[in-house]
């Protein structure tokens, strides 16, 4: 049945920004060590994955904005440290403050677990992890100072959020938010929609929420893409929200992949979109599945999870 409250299905989705989990330290000293191994996965799988349902439109505007919308995203960035995508899933990457990179949970669990039971360094460029709340906080905003755009996003989180110590205040979350976007920072196009959408540090306004969504989405943001779906459907808008779940699943969406399942329940998708739909994500998981990966979740737990 379709969720008609928005209670219920709600386009909440937020990205969290680069590597927003923080890394719980004290938890991670705790592990013994393992040799984690390290494999590759193919790279050279893209399969096209778009519903095929027209939407008849009266403006060439809109059509225009429209292809913007559902052109396909950019492949996702790399693990400087493995080579292999970056995982959808947020606890599958972390932001490190020390070089500003986002490196994969796979290769952040090999350095934990062989430093451990001391604290690791940085698995890209080797720096000694913040002993402190205090010195995570420096070098993120010595980023922040530079206008790196990964950094405003992850202290923003850090805001949004009240970690490290420090107290939720969502103004400072969606100034940091808002800075990053107009850099051209489209993850925190998806963050300030979803401010937006809840009134967090601003009056909450839907319309608004779907323009900084259609922003973020426009630039290849998975989560924005899904959060559209969402906003369709409780407009009614079956066809659009399956064109965008058809497009997030691809990109490794699994909660896309449900909601695919539900509609091709319900009628509002064919067997041939949820096949499709399947096989999209099949080619993802061939994509980003690594057996270091798969360790560190069994190890780690779900903060380590990749998919
Ligand atoms: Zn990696
Ligand atoms: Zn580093």
């Amino acid at each position: 049945m379709m969720t008609t409250s928005d209670d219920e299905n709600e386009p909440d989705n937020m990205t969290g920004g680069e590597g927003h989990v923080a890394v719980d330290w004290k938890l991670l000293q705790k592990i013994s060590t393992i040799k984690p191994q390290q494999q590759k996965a193919e790279r050279d799988k893209t399969i096209v994955c778009t519903a095929d349902h027209n939407t008849s439109k009266s403006s060439a505007a809109e059509v225009h904005h429209d292809n913007q919308l559902f052109s396909l995203p950019p492949k996702s960035e790399d693990c400087p440290t493995c080579g292999l995508i970056l995982p959808q899933l947020e606890s599958g990457k972390r932001y490190q403050p020390c070089c500003g990179k986002l490196v994969c949970s796979g290769c952040l669990s090999e350095a934990v677990l062989a430093a451990a039971p001391a604290l690791p360094n940085c698995p890209y460029c080797k720096t000694p992890a913040p002993r402190t709340a205090k010195e995570a906080l420096r070098r993120t905003k010595k980023r922040v100072d530079a206008n790196h755009y990964p950094a405003l996003v992850y202290l923003g989180g850090i805001y949004h959020d009240g970690l490290y110590g420090m107290p939720r205040d969502y103004k400072k979350a969606l100034q940091l938010w808002m800075r990053a976007g107009k850099l051209g920072c489209t993850k925190a196009y998806n963050n300030v929609g979803y401010a937006y959408w809840h009134g967090h540090g601003v009056k909450r306004n839907k319309n608004k929420a779907r323009h900084y969504y259609e922003l973020a989405v426009m630039g290849g943001d998975v989560n924005a893409r899904c959060n559209l779906a969402e906003f369709e459907e409780l407009q009614g808008n079956m066809n659009m929200s399956l064109k965008h779940h058809m497009i997030a699943v691809r990109g490794g969406e699994d909660g896309s992949l449900s909601k695919i399942r539900e509609y091709y329940k319900n009628g509002y998708a064919t067997k041939h979109d949820y096949a499709k739909a399947l096989q999209c994500y099949q080619s993802y998981l061939d994509e980003v599945k690594s057996n270091q990966r798969d360790k560190a979740t069994n190890i780690l737990g779900d903060d380590f999870r990749s998919y």
